[in-house]
């Protein structure tokens, strides 16, 4: 009957798709291909959440690892376009594979050092700062390049790179949040919290 046809197709699909794409974003970080350089799913969440994808817009990201903000800029909709800025090379191959295996080839990554790298991009809707951040020139060629409304988001996981958010959150305004995250993992036979590196975030609208 319909009912058993049903449950076969299903198996069939199942089987020959390994992976179904969660739509929220905060994907989990096993789907990306990754060195350990990567914005943990959780703080990726509230990431892409501050960064406020319209449709249609154009993400810069900066020292963008593994690409899995990039990507999941991307996922929001088929109209977004992104560009991965990635100093080393190895992973900005890495962001090349990550892109195609999420079926969002149209991500454009640079292989490149910022500030340098960012000359001569497309005009950005918002910027990611995830790596960086606290070389000379990054956050100050980031702000100068958004058009107003433009949205900046930076993490630090540094005290260096915190240092220059307090600096700007100081001078210019616009939000900053402290984001601890602890997993739950055995400890012997019982269970315990294990801390992440706290992740400071700078958000600012131009
Ligand atoms: N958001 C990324 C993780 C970033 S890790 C993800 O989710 O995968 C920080 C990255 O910044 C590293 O890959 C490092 O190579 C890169 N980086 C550091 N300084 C840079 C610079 N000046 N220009 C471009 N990339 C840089």
């Amino acid at each position: 009957d319909i009912h058993s046809l049903n449950l076969c197709a299903i198996e069939v699909i199942g089987a020959a798709c390994a992976r179904v794409l969660p739509l929220a974003c905060g994907r989990d970080d096993a789907l990306f291909e990754h060195d350990g350089q990567i914005t943990k799913r959780e703080v990726r969440a509230l990431t892409l959440s501050a960064l406020a994808p319209r449709r249609g817009e154009l993400l810069w990201d900066i020292g963008a690892g593994s690409g899995s903000v990039s990507i999941e800029w991307m996922l929001s909709d088929p109209a977004m376009r992104a560009i991965a800025i990635e100093a080393s090379p190895e992973r900005a191959a890495r962001i090349g594979r990550n892109a195609a295996s999420f079926g969002v080839p149209g991500l454009l990554v640079v292989e490149g050092q910022a500030p340098g790298a960012l000359r001569d991009l497309p005009e950005p809707d918002a910027i990611f700062i995830g790596g960086g951040g606290s070389e000379p020139g990054v956050m100050g060629t980031a702000i100068a390049a958004l058009p107003p409304g433009g949205r900046l988001v930076a993490n630090a996981v540094t005290t260096e790179m915190e240092a220059v958010l307090l600096a700007h959150h100081a001078r210019l305004g616009g939000s900053l949040i402290r984001v601890d995250v602890a997993r739950a993992s055995p400890v012997g036979t019982m269970t315990g919290w294990r801390p992440a590196m706290p992740v400071t975030q700078w958000s600012w609208t131009r």
